[in-house]
């Protein structure tokens, strides 16, 4: 299995303007509430990683609980909501209309450079290593409308169909090169019609994350390839900064895997992990700057010494520890669809 180390340059301030971000943060707090915590549309789940009953309470964050799974470690929103309350959120809460009509916005030209680029490169150039005949690309929940034009743009695949519950694509006016289907998870009917299946940051927010990936493993062809990218909670920020997070927030975060966690439910699902990466930059710097502007952050000991003490050298050297080790809290996954 391959692990690709990243170092690439860039300031989390780049993409999250420290003001507008904490608009968002205060319209997340008020409409997880009023469309989430309520008690009759939530339901109790068992690990999404290796579906152990074991667990005991990690945290509560906006009145929802999270709790720790005893045997993978991954954490986990639970009870939590459903995919219908799910999808009046991302469609209709104010927090989610000023994410996608200012912040995405102010972010927009950072982002493409920054995030969507290379992923379409590392899209590009793992399809032509593992399975150059593909043709045909979904790509489901896409969260970024600049993100929808780098899909037009790429040339290699004929036919490019999204699949999204969440966002109004209609209203966009998509080129007839792109096709749109409006549909939940549970209702997707494709059948073995993909050669790539692109999920970023979804499994993150996947109510029902057995049912997803059964889903993408039907509709992929034999070979098929699935690119994913998501948050783990074994990466170093998260471990130390843990509910103190500012990235970690229901409902876009509700499962937060371990890569333990990860590798059951993948082998469950009938998939091939033929690439596994870490290659965020930011956790050190993340757990620097939250320590420094919340007080109730005590870190540890040694990592206190090393951001107070300790030049750039050593630091980078640190990140790309972490990086080597399936150790950062942001990872890049490629999954092929086995043989039966
Ligand atoms: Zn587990």
């Amino acid at each position: 299995m391959r692990n690709i180390v990243i170092f690439d340059e860039y300031n989390e301030i780049d993409l999250k303007p420290s003001e507008l971000f904490n608009t968002y943060l205060k319209l997340i707090e008020k409409d997880v509430f009023s469309f989430l915590v309520n008690e009759e549309i939530l339901t109790p789940c068992l690990c999404p990683g290796c579906q152990s009953r074991g667990q005991k309470e990690a945290f509560v964050k906006l009145g929802l609980t999270y709790l720790e799974c005893e045997s993978c470690k991954t954490v986990y929103l639970s009870p939590r909501p459903s995919e219908a309350a799910l999808i009046d959120y991302y469609r209709n809460s104010q927090a989610r209309i000023f994410w996608r009509e200012e912040l995405s916005k102010v972010t927009a030209s950072k982002r493409k450079e920054k995030i969507i680029k290379p992923r379409f490169d590392w899209i590009n150039g793992a399809t032509a290593e593992y399975f150059p005949q593909a043709k045909k690309l979904v790509d489901i929940n896409t969260a970024h409308y600049n993100y929808i034009e780098e899909i037009l743009g790429a040339e290699q695949f004929e036919q490019k169909i999204l699949i999204n519950p969440f966002l109004d694509l209609d209203s966009l006016k998509l080129s007839s090169e792109i096709k749109v289907i409006n549909s939940k998870i549970a209702d997707l009917y494709l059948c073995n019609e993909a050669d790539v299946v692109c999920l970023f940051e979804v499994i993150d927010r996947a109510s029902d994350v057995d049912l997803l990936l059964d889903k993408v493993y039907k509709m992929l062809r034999s070979g098929g390839l699935c690119f994913i990218t998501t948050v783990l909670i074994s990466g170093f920020d998260l471990q130390i900064l843990w509910d103190k997070a500012e990235n970690l927030c229901p409902p876009d975060r509700m499962n937060l895997f371990t890569v333990e966690g990860l590798k059951v439910l993948f082998e469950r699902r009938g998939f091939e992990c033929i690439e596994f990466s870490t290659p965020g930059v930011l956790d050190l710097a993340i757990v620097a700057k939250t320590a420094q502007q919340n007080k109730s952050v005590k870190l540890p000991r040694f990592v206190k010494y090393i951001v107070e003490n300790r030049d750039e050298n050593v630091k980078r050297s640190f990140q790309q520890f972490l990086q080597a080790n399936l150790l950062s809290s942001y990872a890049r996954i490629l999954l092929r669809k086995k043989e039966k």
